[in-house]
């Protein structure tokens, strides 16, 4: 959508700083949260209006156990309604390690001289992406550490290198980024390459423990990470995902801090980010990280649930620095894209480079290190759908989470055919007998929830038209 400096508010500039910490320090001590008002809140989500930042506070401070409770299953409401039974999939694809930055809770920071530098040469590149498709995957993101070395230039040439990669029936059908912010110019050259989403997460908002955490290199200025996004949007790239590390400030703080950027983005740019993502900590070589401010199980299953009724119509992710459990557990209160098969290690997806897991070779450690079919077992197993549906960003329908939630029917037009599509190719081509057969089952489960009147009959038309051996066939 076209930015129209009119419109943007006067509390929110384009790529100014927005984040006020008194503000949000404010509605934390202040905010109240009767059981009245946060039924009334849960309601205000339900009916599909996204929440204020003051909604959101009275959210984070309501604290006894019934109204935890009445949270996490408007949570659960609100995601069955919204997204259905969807789960994205995907994989993060590390391209190369080297950084100039000194981030003391991540094992790539320049100081760490434990850490065993590599960049993928092409060809280990391209046989990393092999592997990856050899598995079934269709969406990776890639994973850069800040170097001279990984300019926008360089960036664009590895996304064109992986589109153009084709093993047996596979292909990546949408190339994601998780880099260090770029300027404008930058962002316009990754744009051409034709990324998906540009996902940086700004890993606290606290400007005081950002700059605790951040010893070296451009990332110490916190402004200039702020804004990033504000550049990527200057530059036409729209699909953007925001996030924050939890763990190293106050959970609560944070939670606001990813509404304000989202609120901003919508007064700037009319179009909220396409994702949140809300890591933890995790173990990490050489890491440096004060334990005050680790977040419980019980406060990340809350302020997963909080987000998810705050920002309705924005997709959220949960990745394998999770335990299986916790993944599980989590999912049911309104996760929508998880990685599956992960492995964070240079070349290990192909074993080209690094066959043994070794923590100086990892960014952190993972904590499901599953396989992808193994992943899309347990989805099937507890009925979800799992999709590596990319038509929306292929037919050039941007914003497509906020069409899922605004256009009425949407999801049964397209998320959810497309989803059987998607799924169904895989089944064909990859899966495990086992997991074969119930995914069939699952398929045959939503085609008859979808209406007859609607395309359960074109999607039958097409799943025959798969097995025969016909790919990438969408709505
Ligand atoms: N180097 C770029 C940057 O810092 O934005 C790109 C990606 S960095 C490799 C990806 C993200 O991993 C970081 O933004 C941070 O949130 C997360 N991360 C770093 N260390 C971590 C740790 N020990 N545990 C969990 N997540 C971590
Ligand atoms: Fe480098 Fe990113 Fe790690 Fe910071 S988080 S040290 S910028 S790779």
């Amino acid at each position: 959508m076209k930015f129209n400096p009119e419109k943007c508010s006067i509390r929110d500039q384009r790529m100014k700083p927005f984040i006020d910490p008194d503000e949000i320090w404010g509605l934390i001590n202040n905010t109240t949260a009767t059981p009245g008002r946060i039924r009334q809140i849960i309601a205000k989500s339900l009916s599909k209006e996204r929440l204020t930042i003051e909604e959101t506070a009275a959210l984070i401070n309501a604290d006894s156990p019934g109204l935890i409770e009445e949270i996490k299953e408007g949570a659960r409401e609100l995601k069955k309604r919204v997204y259905g039974n969807r789960i994205v999939l995907f994989a993060p694809l590390y391209v190369g390690n080297k950084c100039t930055n000194n981030c003391t809770y991540c094992g790539f920071r320049t100081s760490n001289k434990f850490a065993v530098r590599q960049t993928l040469s092409d060809d280990q590149l391209v046989k990393e992406v092999e592997a990856l498709e050899e598995n079934g995957q269709k969406r990776l993101i890639l994973v850069y550490g800040e170097h001279p070395a990984y300019d926008a230039r360089y960036i664009a040439h590895t996304v064109k290198t992986v589109y153009s990669v084709k093993k047996g029936n596979g292909e990546i059908r949408r190339v994601n980024i998780n880099a260090a912010p770029l300027d404008i110019d930058g962002f316009r050259i990754v744009k051409e390459a034709g990324i998906g989403t540009y996902q940086i997460f700004q890993e606290t908002y606290h400007r005081e423990t950002y700059q605790k955490y951040h010893l070296g290199g451009r990332k110490m200025d916190y402004d200039y990470r702020l804004t990033a996004l504000d550049r990527a949007q200057e530059a036409g790239i729209d699909d953007v995902g925001i996030g924050a590390l939890f763990g190293l400030y106050d959970w609560r703080f944070e939670v606001l801090g990813l509404v304000r950027h989202t609120n901003h983005f919508e007064a700037c740019y009319r179009v909220g980010p396409h994702t949140i993502s809300f890591p933890r900590i995790q173990d990490a070589s050489a890491a440096s990280i004060d334990p005050r401010y680790m977040v419980s199980h019980e406060e990340f299953i809350r302020l997963v649930a909080i987000l998810r009724l705050a920002v309705p119509y924005t997709g959220m992710i949960l990745t394998a620095r999770e335990n299986a459990m916790v993944r599980r557990e989590v999912m049911k209160f309104g996760v929508s894209q998880i990685d599956g098969g992960t492995k964070l290690e240079l070349g290990s997806y192909s074993g080209s480079i690094n066959e043994d897991q070794d923590l100086n070779r990892e960014q952190f450690r993972i904590n499901d290190s599953r396989s992808l079919n193994e992943i899309i077992d347990e989805l099937l197993e507890d009925e979800y759908l799992p999709s590596f549906c990319t038509a929306c960003y292929r037919k050039g329908r941007t914003g497509e989470h906020f069409m899922e939630f605004s256009v009425p029917g949407f999801i049964k037009r397209f998320c959810t055919p497309n989803a059987i599509l998607t799924l169904a190719e895989y089944l064909e081509d990859y899966a495990t007998p086992d997991t074969a057969e119930k995914g069939w089952r699952v398929i045959e489960k939503n085609l008859e929830e979808i209406d007859v009147q609607k395309n359960a009959a074109e999607i039958r038309r097409r799943i025959e038209l798969i097995k025969t051996g016909k790919r990438d066939i969408y709505f």
